[in-house]
């Protein structure tokens, strides 16, 4: 996609399917204006990169649809005060997006293949509040705890439970909890005073969340 007009033409029909979907808080859509989504698809999928649809990256996951990245997002009311861990940074997209709406994030996957290449489109676009890791998140990042924000973006069959419990008081998680080879509810977590809040906010398709760091040739 060598041609500039195509591209242009292309990134607006992006935004307009954004916020056709639901996503319209204007800080989100700006975020996701910034942050170029072909440079997180590779190879042959890269032609398809601004379409609202998942598409395949390395180590048999996926690229999240474009309108549920931004409906999570939207869903966990980030403000620049806060610090958010993503658990499934994939191609890392979603951290991307969040790094321009938050004052930290921490990300973390099982596949070293693709944090290695996640932090080298963080380095490309010169994007400094990202600390990206290998490691099991269903454990969360205990040494980080507590987080204003969570947010999953593999299926769990239920709330990770190290994850509720590092999330601050007032903190919001967003997780997609269901079987794995079945349609997934995307669940909001309200960490009150007195308790969690829950509300289901949509059907969703996410790949497994999977136990354990990944083997080299996973
Ligand atoms: N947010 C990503 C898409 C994530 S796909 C993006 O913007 O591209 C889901 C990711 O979750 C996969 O990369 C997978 O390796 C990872 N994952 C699954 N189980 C995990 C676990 N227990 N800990 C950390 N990462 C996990």
């Amino acid at each position: 996609m060598t041609d500039p007009d195509a591209l242009a033409e292309r990134k607006m029909q992006f935004l307009f399917a954004l916020r056709s979907r639901g996503v319209t808080e204007p800080a989100v859509l700006t975020a996701m204006e910034q942050v170029d989504r072909g440079l997180f698809v590779r190879g042959l999928f890269a032609e398809r990169a601004y379409e609202d649809t998942p598409l395949p990256i390395a180590c048999g996951q996926t690229i999240s649809q474009p309108s549920v990245v931004g409906l999570m997002t939207q869903a966990l009311e980030v403000t620049s005060r806060d610090k958010v861990l993503e658990v499934g940074t994939g191609s890392g997209y979603q951290a991307a997006i969040l790094s321009h709406l938050a004052r930290r994030v921490y990300t973390v996957d099982r596949h070293k293949r693709l944090v290695q290449e996640a932090r080298g489109v963080f380095d490309q676009l010169g994007i400094v509040n990202i600390t990206s890791l290998i490691s099991d998140g269903s454990f969360g990042l205990p040494d980080q705890a507590p987080f204003d924000k969570i947010i999953v973006t593999a299926a769990a069959e239920d709330p990770p439970g190290p994850l509720l419990a590092q999330l601050k008081i007032g903190g919001i998680m967003v997780v997609p909890v269901g079987q794995s080879d079945a349609v997934q509810s995307l669940i909001r977590v309200r960490k009150t005073e007195n308790g969690l809040d829950y509300d289901e906010l949509r059907s969703v398709r996410f790949v497994p969340l999977l136990e354990g760091v990944a083997r080299e040739n996973d």
